[in-house]
């Protein structure tokens, strides 16, 4: 047999992207000239801090918003939970009551999860239902005068799917018993930036998913000084967020990010071509599939898909002794192949959801022919539909 002496690819972006080289050599530069905590207050201290500041400055002018209302956190995950947290303690203080929390079934655990443990603490939960392209219609739902947090994400990160956040922010723009808060994480530095989010409450990002390096995010709040936090202790970023920031990070992350903004044309571009490659290779073989992604208002990067007569259990790892790593729209556990629940909810049978791939394309490959990778993919799905299926 041919020996694949390639080096791995991978189309897994959505679950996370290396750090980029001059992210990391801004992380190293910062970390190594500007050593000091910047809660110090001495000369060294001031001038760390003054990082963080230039850092908030600088995604601000690219967001549209105003520096002190960007919070620098672990990631999305904690940027999301603070938001969820501090925008229902708000929404109590005004209103004296629990308010009702309005989401969808498309949203990351880092939103979902929460919202359950809410729900089990008596706050009424409704979760939008899904299309077939995971995406949730916030008209669908009849709010009254009664207090509301929307959770809802922007693009969905298994089938790519871009929310209809304006209709989010119709309804809670001016609405002062609905609060929103938005998880932007996989459409910043992807696809051009929405002023809707700026309408929204509150919306988070991560890091690593536009090549700063892991554990680092950002929330955005609208109203700061209405946030409760969910740490206590020095008052660091106006108490919203305290613990000792990391001017290395905060800077790494600026570079990213505006580098992700300033190359996302071409990257969307070349995403395209590349999606066009695989669907029409997969076209050329015997088997059928069922495209989840939307044909249009879709990350370009992202490719959701599900095949008939395969065995659902067999494609990562088939795939992973061919060197190319991605993500099945399902979940792992024990041995055993859990459908993913975004799917699940889009209608997507439980066997066509266990049997799913999301392709999800990095920005650069400068060690592959991608092209060429993407046909080896199409051919070790035949191979997987032959074995099953003569
Ligand atoms: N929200 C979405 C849509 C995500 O895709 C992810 C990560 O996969 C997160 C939130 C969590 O981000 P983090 O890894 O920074 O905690």
């Amino acid at each position: 047999m041919r020996q694949n002496s390639s080096p791995r690819i991978s189309f897994d972006a959505n679950a996370g992207v290396p750090a980029t080289t001059r992210a990391l050599e801004k992380f190293v530069e910062i970390a190594s000239k500007f050593a000091a905590n910047p809660a110090s207050n001495n000369q060294e201290g001031r001038a760390a801090q003054a990082v963080i500041e230039k850092s908030k400055l600088q995604i601000a002018e690219a967001f549209g918003c105003a520096p002190n209302e960007l919070f620098f956190t672990s990631g999305a995950t904690e940027a999301n939970n603070l938001a969820i947290h501090g925008l229902i303690s708000d929404l109590e203080q005004q209103f004296g009551k629990k308010p009702i929390l309005v989401s969808s079934k498309a949203e990351h655990p880092s939103c979902l999860a929460y919202l359950r443990v809410l729900q089990q603490r008596g706050y009424k939960l409704e979760l939008l239902a899904l299309d077939p392209h995971a995406r949730f219609d916030i008209n669908n739902y009849a709010f009254n005068d009664d207090c509301y947090l929307i959770v809802g994400q922007w693009a969905n990160n298994e089938t790519g799917a871009i929310q209809d956040i304006a209709a989010c922010a119709a309804i809670a723009g001016d609405a002062d018993n609905i609060r929103w808060h938005c998880d932007a994480v996989q459409g910043i530095g992807k696809t051009l930036f929405d002023n809707d989010l700026l309408v929204a409450d509150s919306f988070s990002i991560s890091g690593h998913k536009f090549g700063a390096p892991k554990g680092c995010g950002l929330l955005r709040l609208k109203n700061p000084s209405a946030c409760s936090p969910l740490f206590f202790g020095g008052g660091q970023q106006d108490s919203v967020r305290p613990g000792t920031e990391s001017p290395a990070l905060a800077a790494s992350l600026t570079v990213a990010l505006l580098d992700a903004i300033a190359a996302q044309d071409d990257f969307q571009k070349s995403c395209l071509l590349r999606k066009k490659v695989l669907l029409d290779a997969l076209k050329r073989h015997e088997f059928s599939f069922v495209v989840n992604s939307p044909g249009e208002n879709c990350l370009a990067n992202t490719l959701s898909i599900s095949f008939s007569d395969i065995d659902g259990r067999m494609i990562l790892p088939a795939l992973d002794i061919e060197k190319i790593s991605l993500s099945a729209g399902s979940a792992c556990a024990s041995g055993a192949a859990l459908a993913s629940s975004v799917l699940l909810a889009s209608n997507v049978s439980e066997k066509m959801a266990q049997a799913s791939i999301r392709v999800s394309f990095m920005e650069s490959y400068p060690d592959h022919d991608v092209e060429h990778e993407l046909l080896r993919l199409a051919n070790t799905i035949s191979r997987l539909y032959k074995v099953a299926n003569h």
